[in-house]
């Protein structure tokens, strides 16, 4: 294969960038990571560095990019932000003692889905990787967090991969290279942030998946996690294992469990309401500022961060697990001075989850390991204090706090008090620790004594008062006389010149230069021994991830009750009830994000009752900016709270736990994704008609408005209809189209409300509060009137709307399909000319409502003036 042409060097190169062709190769020569190539030009382009050629004049010379090797990490956040792959080759002996060409090897491959290092994770959110296999009518689906260790797996519906795929939000995905045409994985590509990753489909197969799963976990069938042998979720986590393996180059001891995710544990939440439902990032900016999980969030450490952000994302569906988390929250919630100490002792840790695994995958520095034996040394004040407690979580978590003192004692032991970053440079062992070590560094330190008095020795001797003793990287040691002195003709003749600098020369001595070898070799000898040492440490601890992993999962979630309970005791929460019915009762509900943001006491609180008997389908109708869509959207997001264990913002709540929630609000950035609003709409519609339950709840804000008036009312009293009689499901129905509230007369579970208006000194105020009942249609003549619009206007306005009440307003089974209007008119624009034109005139209408027979004399001058008026 060796191409004549290529220096050995390109050669080499060559033989790395053959591994793995789609990955940047980023090469090391000298102080420098090199690109070549088609990868130079990727580069470019990513990183905004510039493509030169070794070789300017030659045609064809190969375009290369390169950057200094102390950017490496800003450059792999780059590359790896921008969804890309790298693979790091780095010289791996010492070139001064290499033969030849220095060898070189690839020590890491980084991309998105397989972070460890501290600088290119965001500390509090979770980075998946995931995998996903077609397997006969399933899906196998697997993920795993290798910064913590977590590994879960599960087989679902091809339907269903969607939503699981919006709920973990993989940083990278893998997929079989066979499967690149299914219309899933096409689907998924499609997607700008989604990062797929194709493997060979041999990492996929059941057999090969299997065995690689019994080498990693150390067992002959993984039916112990509780995790059927030959399922495809097997090929998918395979799969997985088999890509760490390649990419990490080191021990995965840290993984040491599968979990299986059954989805009917966990409340389901699709990708639009998620999103509507600004969970975790807001919807208009995509900022985690201003989301659900971003003002819940009072955790004290990134592990708790981390692990409130997946309880948001998967809120629990079983009313008992539930409790059982409601029940730690309060009792830390009413335990004020526990909760203190619990968060103040948290406070002080470092990300324990994450130190561990990094030992385990051999990058833990030793100010890694440092921090880690910090964290640990708080662990028995947390544990302490969760001693005896009431409830059961509490109790659990207080056993599995494990304390780890070995590990601890082993750091302590060995490293010093503040270590450095790096494990090269010496530094890091304590005194006492380690004979030979010890004895290296006395050499060294009696070296410097020595130095000194060799100093002034020699000032002694030349009598040159500002002699100094110096030492560089590049000329070792040297003594440095002023060229003035030197001038003078005071240097002793055994002073051999070695370097001319600005202002002074630089001798040395043979006393000097044996001396030198000397100390330097104890330095060097030192340091690789600490290097050594610390490598040993190193193992030590990652022998013990597993448990360290344990206690570091058990302190985020002490973190996350606790950083409920105070969330509930600053934003005045109460703990909700959680049955099984399908209810929801509500007394003075806020929405916990405008609840939050606004200064307290501004949002009006609201009551919410949706039950089978007093009804639980509510539409809600009003003005823009009444408060419709708030309301709406804090039901449900008092349900999630509730349903990850956490108070809701009101005074009382029973909440019947929600298998789906559906939501449906605003329709603000679908036509950037090139599909109409209105498809978009009701393609969402279908899947919520088709797969709501009894047990679901339903939030719609708006509907049918991106079509004409009529398509609009009609789908969306369908629509209405069909939850009512077929689902049967807890709804809120934000709308402006008033004719659905007569559909209240016939359905019994359907209740009106809307949102109060008032008028203040001639201007409109919205109360934000919620009424029975609909809203008052002539809303928008008294805004008009309030503007200053004529008042002849106006009372043509009011005519008119009551003759669109008379003509089409609902009869109970309206809209009629085949009524007058609907003949004529196709568009909402044609509708409003019709409607004109087919309207009587009003001084006819007026004078055929006369009954003369009624009329007093006085009234009938009034009503002559009047017609007088209208006439003109
Ligand atoms: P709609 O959906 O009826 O158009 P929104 O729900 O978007 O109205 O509410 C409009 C604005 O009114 C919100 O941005 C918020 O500032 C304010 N608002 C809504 N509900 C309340 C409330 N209950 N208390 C205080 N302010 C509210």
């Amino acid at each position: 294969m060796a191409d004549p042409a290529l220096t050995p060097m390109m050669q080499q190169y060559r033989e790395m960038k053959a591994r793995d062709p789609d990955a940047l190769l980023l090469f090391r020569m000298g102080d420098f990571y090199e690109m070549f190539g088609e990868d130079a030009v990727r580069a470019s382009a990513l990183l905004g560095i510039a493509v030169t050629t070794r070789d300017k004049d030659k045609e064809g010379a190969v375009p290369m990019a390169g950057f200094p090797h102390q950017a490496l990490e800003t450059y792999l956040a780059k590359i790896v932000q921008a969804g890309q792959r790298a693979a790091v080759c780095d010289q791996v002996e010492d070139a001064r003692q290499a033969k030849g060409l220095v060898k070189r090897d690839v020590v890491r491959v980084v991309s998105p889905g397989t972070l460890t290092d501290e600088a290119l994770l965001d500390p509090r959110s979770a980075n998946y990787l995931a995998a996903v296999v077609e397997s006969g009518s399933k899906m196998g689906l697997a993920w795993v967090e290798l910064s913590t260790g977590r590994f879960s797996l599960t087989s679902l519906l091809r339907t269903e991969l969607a939503d699981e795929l919006a709920r973990l939000n993989p940083a990278e995905t893998l997929a079989s290279e066979l499967a690149l045409d299914a219309p899933w994985l096409r689907a998924l590509r499609s997607q700008q942030q989604h990062v797929v990753t194709t493997r060979p489909s041999w990492d996929f197969q059941v057999e090969q998946a299997r065995k690689t799963l019994f080498e990693q976990f150390g067992v002959a069938t993984v039916e112990g996690f509780g995790v059927d042998d030959r399922s495809p979720e097997i090929q998918a986590a395979g799969a997985l294992v088999a890509y760490l393996r390649e990419t990490q180059k080191s021990s995965l001891g840290h993984i040491a469990r599968l979990t299986p995710y059954r989805r009917a544990d966990v409340l389901a939440l699709d990708e639009t309401t998620r999103r509507s439902l600004e969970l975790t990032r807001t919807l208009r900016e995509g900022k985690r500022e201003g989301s659900l999980l971003q003002v819940i969030d009072h955790t004290a450490t990134p592990m708790g961060a981390r692990l409130l952000g997946e309880y948001v994302a998967s809120p629990l569906t079983s009313p008992e697990l539930i409790e059982a988390r409601l029940a730690a929250v309060e009792e830390l919630y009413q335990d004020s001075g526990l909760r203190a100490d619990l968060r103040h002792a948290l406070g002080e840790a470092y990300d324990l989850e994450r130190l561990a695994a990094r030992a385990a995958t051999g990058r833990a520095t030793p100010r890694d390991l440092g921090a880690l034996a910090r964290t640990l040394a708080l662990l028995p004040k947390v544990k302490a204090r969760l001693a005896a407690r009431r409830s059961r979580r509490l109790a659990e978590l207080e056993e599995a706090l494990e304390l780890c003192p070995e590990v601890r004692a082993a750091i302590e032991s060995a490293l010093v008090d503040d270590p450095p970053l790096s494990i090269k440079e010496g530094g890091l062992i304590r005194p006492g620790c380690h004979e030979e070590l010890d004895r290296l560094r006395s050499a060294s330190k009696d070296g410097k004594a020595w130095i000194a008095r060799y100093q002034s020795e020699q000032i002694r001797r030349t009598g040159i008062g500002g002699l100094k003793v110096g030492f560089n990287n590049v000329f070792g040691y040297y003594i440095e006389i002023s060229h003035a002195q030197a001038q003078r003709g005071e240097v002793p003749a055994d002073y051999i010149r070695k370097q001319t600098v600005k202002n002074a020369e630089r001798y040395y001595t043979p006393e000097l230069k044996e001396f030198e070898n000397e100390v330097r070799n104890a330095d060097e000898r030192a340091n690789a021994l600490e290097y050594e040492l610390f490598t040993t440490l190193r193992d030590r601890v990652s022998a013990d991830a597993p448990r360290l992993i344990q206690a570091g999962s058990a302190m985020a979630q002490v973190d996350v009750l606790s950083a409920l309970a105070e969330l509930a005791a600053k934003q005045g929460y109460c703990r909700p009830e959680v049955v099984a019915e399908p209810v929801f009762e509500v007394e003075a509900g806020r929405h916990p994000v405008l609840d939050a943001i606004l200064p307290r006491g501004e949002f009006v609180p609201n009551d919410t009752v949706l039950t089978p008997d007093r009804g639980d389908l509510l539409l809600i109708t009003g003005p823009n900016m009444a408060g419709k869509s708030t309301y709406i959207r804090q039901v449900a997001l008092m349900a999630i709270l509730a349903q990850i264990g956490s108070f809701v913002p009101a005074k009382r709540a029973r909440i019947g736990v929600v298998d789906r929630l559906f939501a449906r609000v605003g329709a603000t950035d679908e036509l950037s994704r090139g599909q109409s609003t209105f498809m978009v709409e009701m393609t969402e519609t279908a899947n919520i008609l088709n797969n709501a339950t009894r047990q679901s709840l339903v939030i719609l804000d708006e509907i049918g408005r991106g079509t004409s008036t009529f398509d609009g009312v009609s789908l969306a009293w369908a629509i209405t209809e069909h939850l009512h009689d077929s689902v049967g499901c807890r709804a809120l129905f934000a709308t402006h189209y008033h004719e659905l509230v007569e559909l209240e007369k016939t359905k019994p579970r359907l209740r009106n409300a809307n949102v109060a208006v008032g008028e203040s000194q001639g201007e409109i105020v919205f109360l934000h509060r919620i009424a029975p009942g609909g809203a008052d249609q002539s809303y928008g003549i008294h805004v008009a009137r309030l503007a200053g619009v004529p008042s002849p206007v106006l009372d043509r306005a009011r005519e008119i709307l009551a003759f669109l009440e008379k003509q089409h307003g609902p009869d109970p089974g309206l809209p009629e399909p085949e009524g007058p209007i609907r003949r004529k008119v196709k568009s909402g624009r044609a509708l409003q000319t019709s409607l004109f034109a087919a309207l009587p005139d009003p001084l006819l209408t007026e004078l055929r409502n006369v009954d003369l027979d009624a009329l007093p004399p006085d009234q009938a001058l009034d009503l002559l003036r009047r017609l007088r008026e209208l006439a003109g």
